[in-house]
């Protein structure tokens, strides 16, 4: 595409050709629409609107070594997209017409694909809202299903450096048994207050604690957390933890780089015994965690020279992209190759 700065991508919206669109009336899903239509018409009183019947999802698409166009792992994006409808009570769009929406939205946006070897790739950003109107809290009777792509850049400009996190004891993200463990809006809106505390303090990212007792590890911001130690991959298990796909995608990495795979509470102690931490999640695959600063004890928790990546997550890192460029064979079939 012309007119494109593919080296100086940031993370925000830059309009392409077209989204795609599906409409839950009458009982069932309406034929997907294709639009130049950036705007969404809906009704004032829609539930997505005064009761958060709103769920998304987030993948990406890239542009190869050898040209062609790789989906990564997008029948997981649709189970989770499905899952997180379930516990909104809300139609969701099932996996064959979820895949169908992807493959369309990427494929009439091929120019806006990043080419090989910039860093950046195609971020896909599939929205699930109630659109029927409802005064009484009830779910919708009529629901929207929207893809729209937009180009986005390396996440890291400067390098692969490690970022340092603050550990927030005076906010939650989720609780025990509410809506941590599905991807919807309002618990992004319940960390924005959060966030801004941290950086607000000079740190990238905050690390949150189970919210009963403030004793395990949750996750680090809008990422799941892992930590490296004894040649084993730890990752905490919780139920207002996310289930990130790129922390699935790592585990399998590492149980076959030879390290350990750890799925379990982790204590937030643990950190003291770490050799190396990361964050993950689609935006950055991996963001090396260097430090982890505890405002209730005043300790800092430094993981390797706390300056550079360490050595599992280089590793990693290199193994997970390498699959998404097709730079390294796929054999787990993650990829959907357009
Ligand atoms: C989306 C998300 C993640 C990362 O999930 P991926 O599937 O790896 O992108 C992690 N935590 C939260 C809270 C999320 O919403």
């Amino acid at each position: 595409m012309d007119g494109i700065d593919w080296g100086n991508l940031g993370f925000g919206y830059l309009k392409t050709g077209v989204n795609v669109r599906s409409y839950w009336r009458n009982g069932r899903w309406e034929p997907l629409e294709v639009t130049g239509d950036e705007n969404i018409t809906i009704h004032m009183a829609a539930t997505c609107l005064h009761y958060g019947q709103e769920a998304f999802e987030g993948l990406k698409a890239f542009r190869g070594k050898d040209g062609k166009v790789r989906i990564f792992r997008a029948d997981e994006n649709a189970k989770r997209m499905i899952r997180s409808a379930e516990y909104l009570r809300m139609q969701a769009p099932d996996e064959e017409l979820f895949i169908d929406a992807v493959k369309t939205v990427v494929s009439r946006n091929e120019e806006f694909i990043p080419p090989y070897g910039t860093g950046a790739s195609l971020y896909i950003r599939p929205l699930l809202i109630g659109t029927g109107a409802q005064v009484g809290v009830k779910p919708a009777d009529e629901y929207m299903f929207l893809v729209f792509v937009t180009p986005v850049g390396p996440y890291y400009k400067s390098g692969f450096n490690p970022i340092r996190v603050i550990i927030d004891r005076e906010h939650d993200r989720a609780a025990p048994h509410g809506t941590g463990h599905v991807k919807v809006g309002g618990n992004y809106a319940a960390s924005l207050l959060s966030g801004d505390w941290g950086y607000g303090q000079g740190y990238s990212s905050v690390m949150y604690l189970d919210a009963k007792e403030k004793k395990y590890i949750d996750e680090c911001g809008a990422a799941n957390f892992y930590g490296i130690r004894d040649g084993a991959y730890i990752t905490p298990k919780s139920s207002s933890v996310l289930p990130s796909i790129t922390n699935m995608s790592l585990r399998r990495l590492a149980a076959d780089m030879g390290l350990r795979v750890e799925e379990r509470p982790v204590d937030v102690a643990e950190l003291a015994t770490f050799e190396e931490a990361g964050s993950c999640g689609t935006a950055a695959v991996i963001s090396p965690v260097g430090s982890v600063y505890d405002p209730d004890s005043g300790v800092t928790y430094t993981f390797g020279d706390s300056t550079h990546a360490g050595p599992w997550s280089v590793k990693l890192y290199e193994a997970l992209r390498g699959i998404q460029y097709g730079e390294r064979e796929d054999p787990y079939g993650w990829n959907i190759v357009l």
